[in-house]
């Protein structure tokens, strides 16, 4: 089998279509070389070697050290250097690179082959000294991070005393002989942590870095990463080894990322940063402040150092050209790295750009418009999830702002939280249910735990293409980076600007679409959904087979789900509207009843408020389909737990306390969710069901009276195990509607079904569909009931499951296809079998989830139902699992 796959120099043994084993950097290399850019000659060792390193025991085949040998060949054959020659030799960098980018893995690490001998060949050679020791300090010190994994404190520490010895503040300043000098002490640093001297053999040095890449897949950042983006742990990461460029070889040469079109808004313009006279990651990690590369980009800003355009307009005008051939060819927004030397351009890295979601519909609509793309692809190249940054709520444009500081639009949106300073505690605080801002000086990799948990992300150094705002971006958190004015005392928890002070804890608003950052909470208001958005939901539409509708109960959520384009009601909880304050009362009155008719008192009284739900709901949701559940939880729910309310309590229902404590006790249910619940409670206590189907009709035949658009009730029966449950339920529900039709001398239709959320359920439902005309399936009970997992203590070890493999997802997400799933279809296909028309849907947090929401057109339900804010994301997942 073979490992190593060589690229560059009129060679190129991959091409594109080969991620999954030469990892996404690896495969763009070689096709770029494929297509005639200039690319440093290197070799990927690819993703299966990282697979055979863990099974034998973190080693290497012997057959690999030949064909590294080979692709050094390749490389020194390329270039004409000699891999350690002491007069001219030839450097590497040595990158991971696994299918998708994934921060948390090895950092590269450049300069490779150096030592205390080439490094003399490497001045004598290019006839720059600086350089080559500039060089030579940049590698221990990476290596020495990266590879060694010493700590990187001492390095900065020791240059930060150079230069203050000599009185200088930028790394430019310093000459060769500073360099040699502080190479000197770095090797010290090294030798006093590492009790060995720096590697001094370059083969060494090289697979010492291959290992540490490897070694880096089984990182605990990686891991995490992996876990949050659904990662599979078996993929493992491949290993370039390229020829060194060098940006830093004065003041032609530079080195730069960007991107085809601008990732946060999606306009058509190149957008990026570059550096003169410097090397790899000076840009992105915030040492210099980067030049802008478009003279419009710097004129928009108010910059003054140079842009690209105007300071190497040359070689500009041949990087442009790089930009929108790979554009073309990818049909891409692609993310590029690129380094000139002494005024040659060399292409280091290309991938689709990372975007907002405002920036992904923009550039989906736009490629379409321009027909780089058809319409079908649009809609398939936006991801549904990601939509969810846009439909929530931005700042109101009105409201007052306290602006303290502004910094760069890195991520868009807006968040209000607590100022955290450190990741732990901003996960902490998370879990506790507050919302809370990063705030950092810069981020790293190991934050990326806090990242998440927080509502928004703030740092003082960085540019838009730092750390901080590439990981906001994808994760769709705000972020404002670099804001400039910004002290961070975090160990002290303090954060001082423009003369004000703010503690841990104090609330700060963000808006990493202006870069401004506010004291206090800012107001918001909810998005508007109209010009890509429409135009990208409008195709979607045109594709979609699935019917999407929203679990809401009351009259916010349904006009929400309307406005976001909800084809119906497909979950109404009933319960929600006994909780309102001014009804539980007489609710508790109810459960508390010791006869039916103390029962039929109580629920006298809740007529009329559950009518007036129905009503409302039917006005906005005009002749579309509503879904009604009957009541489903256990009624000790209803009651009060706290002692403090026991008093309060009795004497609003008129009990004593002592007989409410007793009434308390008998419902007490050592395990709620399989106890007197759902269908369990209408078959005890008809009246319930008889009172709520009542409510149902009279609103019903009043709305289509008053409005002329029949209201389609759907009453739907939960827990339901058995086809007896429900055939007594229907009867009850049909004698209502039989009096309410005769009272108000006017019919409309409607629908009796069930819930499908147990096992004997999904089996019998041949027999169910004989008395029930739809089933709802009901994905977060049948996943309890199914899995035997009980949702609410599923925590302690679900991560352990999802970590192991166990369950690829956690179940409660996103469907288990494989076993829920295979219920469903059979509860279909012997539905069906019985009734042939019958609807089926779901309900639940699944139908929201774009991996089910394909399961669920693979199955042929005919629609899903989804919390009212993912109906678009429904609809867009809809289309996607269509086409
Ligand atoms: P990441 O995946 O973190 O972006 P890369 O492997 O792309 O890491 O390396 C980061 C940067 O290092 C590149 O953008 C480039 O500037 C620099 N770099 C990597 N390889 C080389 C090389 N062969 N010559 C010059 N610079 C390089
Ligand atoms: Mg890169
Ligand atoms: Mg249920």
């Amino acid at each position: 089998e073979r490992y190593v796959y060589r690229f560059g120099g009129g060679v190129s043994d991959g091409g594109k279509g080969d991620k999954n084993l030469l990892g996404g950097k690896g495969a763009n290399l070689a096709e770029m070389a494929s297509i005639g850019l200039p690319v440093p000659p290197g070799f990927t060792i690819s993703t299966a070697m990282c697979a055979r390193y863990y099974q034998e025991g973190e080693r290497f085949p012997d057959s690999l050290r030949d064909e590294v040998a080979d692709g050094i060949a390749h490389i020194e054959g390329v270039t004409g250097k000699r891999f350690g020659d002491a007069a001219d030799p030839l450097l590497v960098s040595v990158r991971s690179g696994a299918r998708v980018s994934m921060p948390g893995m090895m950092d590269t690490v450049l300069n490779l082959g150096l030592n205390d001998e080439t490094v003399k060949g490497l001045a004598a050679a290019s006839g720059d000294e600086r350089f080559a020791w500039d060089s030579y300090r940049r590698f221990i010190q990476m290596y020495s991070d990266v590879v060694l994994e010493l700590d990187h404190g001492a390095f900065e520490e020791a240059l930060e005393i150079a230069k203050e010895d000599l009185g200088v503040t930028l790394d430019t300043e310093l000459g060769a002989a500073d360099w040699q000098a502080l190479v000197v002490r770095y090797k010290a640093i090294v030798e006093e942590q590492w009790n060995k001297p720096f590697p001094q053999d370059v083969h060494d040095q090289l697979w010492g870095a291959v290992g540490a890449v490897f070694g880096s897949w089984q990182s605990e950042r990686a891991k995490v990463y992996r876990r949050l983006n659904d990662i599979p742990g078996d993929w493992g990461t491949a290993v370039n080894v390229q020829a060194m460029v060098f940006g830093n070889m004065g003041d032609t040469s530079a080195t730069g990322v960007a991107f085809t079109r601008d990732p946060a808004k999606g306009d058509r313009a190149y957008y990026g940063e570059f550096l003169i006279n410097a090397q790899g990651e000076d840009v992105v990690a915030g040492i210099r402040t980067p030049q802008y590369l478009t003279k419009a980009a710097r004129e928009a800003a108010g910059a003054k150092p140079l842009s690209m355009e105007e300071a190497m307009p040359e070689t500009y005008v041949e990087l442009a050209h790089v930009f929108d051939l790979l554009e073309n060819h990818y049909r891409d927004m692609q993310d590029i790295e690129f380094t000139v030397q002494q005024g040659k351009l060399w292409m280091l890295q290309t991938r689709s750009g990372k975007r907002t979601a405002k920036a992904a519909l923009k550039i989906a609509v736009d490629m379409a418009n321009e027909g780089l793309i058809s319409h079908d692809e649009a809609v398939a190249r936006v991801d549904p999830a990601a939509l969810d940054q846009l439909l929530h709520p931005t700042l109101d444009p009105k409201a007052p702002r306290d602006v303290v500081a502004r910094g760069l639009p890195a991520s868009p949106g807006a968040a209000s939280g607590a100022i955290v300073f450190d990741a732990e505690t901003a996960q902490q605080q998370a879990e506790r249910g507050e919302d809370v801002i990063l705030v950092r000086v810069e981020t790293s990799p190991e934050d990326i735990h806090g990242m998440h948990a927080a509502k928004g992300i703030l740092t003082a150094r960085g540019g838009m293409t730092s750390h901080a705002a590439v990981v906001a971006r994808g994760m769709g958190r705000p972020c404002v980076s670099g804001a400039g004015t910004l002290a961070i005392d975090a160990k002290a928890g303090v954060l001082r600007v423009d003369g004000r002070e703010f503690r841990a804890g104090d609330i700060l608003t963000i808006d990493g679409a202006t870069g401004e950052v506010m004291a206090g909470r800012v107001p918001t208001v909810q998005p508007e959904l109209a010009g890509d958005f429409g135009v990208l939901m409008g195709w979607a539409d045109t594709v979609r087979r699935l019917k999407v509708r929203a679990n809401a109960e009351t009259p916010l959520d349904c006009r929400t789900a309307r406005d976001f384009g909800a084809e119906g009601v497909g979950l109404c909880r009933t319960e929600h509207m006994f909780f309102d304050a001014e009804r539980i009362t007489a609710v508790r009155q109810m459960i508390l009843a010791e006869d039916e008719a103390g029962r039929r008192t109580a629920l006298a009284k809740l007529l009329p408020e559950q009518r007036a739900d129905f009503t409302e709901i039917f006005e906005i949701m005009a002749g579309l389909p509503v879904t009604i559940r009957l009541l489903d939880p256990p009624l000790h729910e209803f009651l009060p737990h706290e002692e403090a309310e026991f008093a309060e309590v009795a004497k609003a229902t008129g009990l004593g306390v002592e007989a409410l404590r007793r009434r308390a006790a008998e419902l007490h249910e050592f395990n709620p969710m399989l106890g007197h619940r759902g269908c369990r409670l209408g078959v005890t206590y008809p009246e319930i069901y008889e009172m709520q189907a009542r409510a149902i009709f009279e609103a019903a035949v009043d709305v289509a009276e008053k409005s002329g658009a029949a209201p389609i009730p759907e009453v739907m029966v939960p827990l339901v195990a058995t086809r007896r449950e429900l055939e007594l339920m229907k009867a009850v529900i049909d004698r209502a509607a039989a009096a309410v039709f005769a009272e108000k001398g006017r019919t409309l239709d409607y629908l009796v079904g069930t819930m499908i959320e147990l096992p004997r359920a999904a089996l019998k439902a041949g027999e169910i569909a004989e008395v029930g005309a739809f089933f709802s399936f009901g994905t977060n009970d049948l996943t309890q009931t199914t899995l035997g997992v009980s949702r609410d203590d599923a925590a302690r070890f679900l991560t352990a499951y999802v970590d192991q493999g166990i369950y690829a997802r956690d179940p409660f997400v996103s469907l288990d296809i494989e076993g829920v799933g295979e219920l469903i279809r059979l509860a279909a296909e012997r539905g069906r079998a019985t009734r042939p028309d019958i609807k089926l849907g779901i309900c639940g947090e699944h139908g929201g989830d774009p991996a089910s929401i394909a399961f669920c057109e693979a199955a042929g339900l005919d629609y899903v139902s989804a919390s009212p804010y993912r109906v678009p994301i429904a609809r867009l997942a809809a289309a996607q699992a269509a086409l």
